[in-house]
């Protein structure tokens, strides 16, 4: 689950990470007074589920409470579109305010879980800032990454190793020590999978002041985490995503497919997106419907897939363990007919009950494609999308 920018700077405050004094409005008017209340310049900021808000026009200085009350008129309501976000962008609804700070230097710091060492790492770079993932493609070399040791936590010789590559003057190397090691149990306490601070700023007195911060927190985590997760903003989510969530179906909306795919298993589903791009097509989603999955739930991942107007074709690809082949041909051919779906389906089935599964599907008047393979099923997709 994502936060805000100003849910994480209250949470990253309870680990003693102070950020430049901010308050949060939703109306012209609310940060026209925020404004006057803090007498200086500010920094206005929207607050979206995704970085690149600066380079997207979602973060301005301000110089006057007028200026910050015209840019908040033209921001909420408004959707705005990331380098990170799809092309519909996410809604504005509050931005943050904060006092601005004077900028010597930009750092990145980050604290990830790296999934091939299963470990968190320490990310950094002396050139933080929006240009950071620029930084990362044209000059890998100038980003480091340091492996935390899961018990004891950074060792003091990583953290020199840190402060000497970033630049750190001596002054500011007690706070960077106690920054990371703050960061570094947030990090754990939280169930964080990501916590970003871009830029870290040192300022001209040599403070080290973080700017802007982003927390990822695990979903399985909402078990033990349930005060976070009250902060969860399902405006900001995709509303088919959020709707996948409530019926435990894993459905990931992708940019410029037109397959929807229906699978059981991650694994499987990794293997059908691969199959659909052999193809000459792409996928138009992720859709893991879980292994004992029933029918309500396949009739609820097809008005998922269905609802997504860039669908062309259906790749269903299941593997029928415990739940049953019968089943699952019976949810899809009543949610079709339900949503008058008359495209074709290229349709891999094994397993439990699949011989009932396929009359059911034959005896049916949707247009149906059986493969016998993924492989065929790949063939498939080939000839109905090239209309052979
Ligand atoms: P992002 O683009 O979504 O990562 O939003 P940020 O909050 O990081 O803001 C983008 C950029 O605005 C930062 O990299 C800074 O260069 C600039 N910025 C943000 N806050 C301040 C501030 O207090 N003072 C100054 N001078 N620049 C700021
Ligand atoms: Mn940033």
């Amino acid at each position: 689950m994502n936060l805000h920018e100003y849910q994480s700077r209250n949470l990253l405050n309870k680990f003693s990470i102070n950020f430049p004094k901010g308050e949060v409005g939703s109306t012209p008017n609310e940060i026209y007074q925020i404004v006057k209340k803090f007498n200086s310049e500010v920094v206005v900021k929207a607050q979206i589920h995704s970085g690149g808000r600066g380079k997207a026009g979602g973060v301005k200085i301000c110089k006057t409470a007028v200026d910050a009350k015209k840019f908040a008129s033209e921001l909420i309501g408004k959707r705005i579109v990331t380098t990170h976000t799809d092309s519909d962008g996410v809604i504005v609804e509050k931005l943050l305010v904060t006092e601005l700070t004077n900028i010597k230097k930009e750092i990145y710091l980050s604290i990830v879980i790296d999934p091939d060492i299963e470990s968190p790492v320490m990310i950094a770079s002396s050139e933080g800032g929006m240009d950071i993932e620029k930084i990362a493609e044209d000059s890998p070399e100038k980003i480091i990454k340091i492996v935390f040791d899961s018990v004891l936590g950074l060792k003091p010789y990583q953290i020199r190793r840190v402060t000497n590559s970033l630049g750190i003057p001596k002054n500011s190397i007690p706070e960077f020590y106690n920054l990371v090691n703050n960061l570094y149990k947030a990090f754990i306490e939280t169930d964080s999978t990501l916590i970003e601070i871009n830029p870290l700023v040192i300022d001209e007195n040599e403070n080290l002041i973080p700017l802007d911060c982003k927390i990822n927190i695990d979903d399985d985590s909402q078990f033990r985490q349930k005060a976070i997760f009250e902060l969860r903003d399902k405006n900001q989510e995709n509303p088919m995503e959020t709707r996948a969530k409530d019926f435990d179906l894993a459905y990931v909306k992708l940019d410029k497919g037109n397959v929807g795919c229906m699978v059981n298993g991650a694994g499987l589903a990794m293997a059908t997106m691969d199959v659909t791009t052999k193809s000459g097509c792409f996928p138009a989603n992720f859709l893991d419907v879980g292994g004992s999955t029933d029918k309500e739930k396949i009739k609820e991942a097809f008005r998922i897939l269905v609802s997504d107007k860039k669908v062309e074709y259906l790749l269903i690809n299941l593997f029928a363990g415990i739940a049953r082949a019968d089943l699952i041909a019976e949810g899809v051919v009543e949610a079709a007919k339900e949503t008058s779906f008359n495209l074709p389906i290229i349709i891999c089935m094994r397993g439990t009950n699949s011989g009932v599964g396929f009359k059911i599907f034959n005896d049916s008047t949707l247009d149906i494609h059986i493969a016998d393979n993924l492989g065929h099923a790949a063939e498939l997709l080939a000839s109905v999308s090239s209309g052979n």
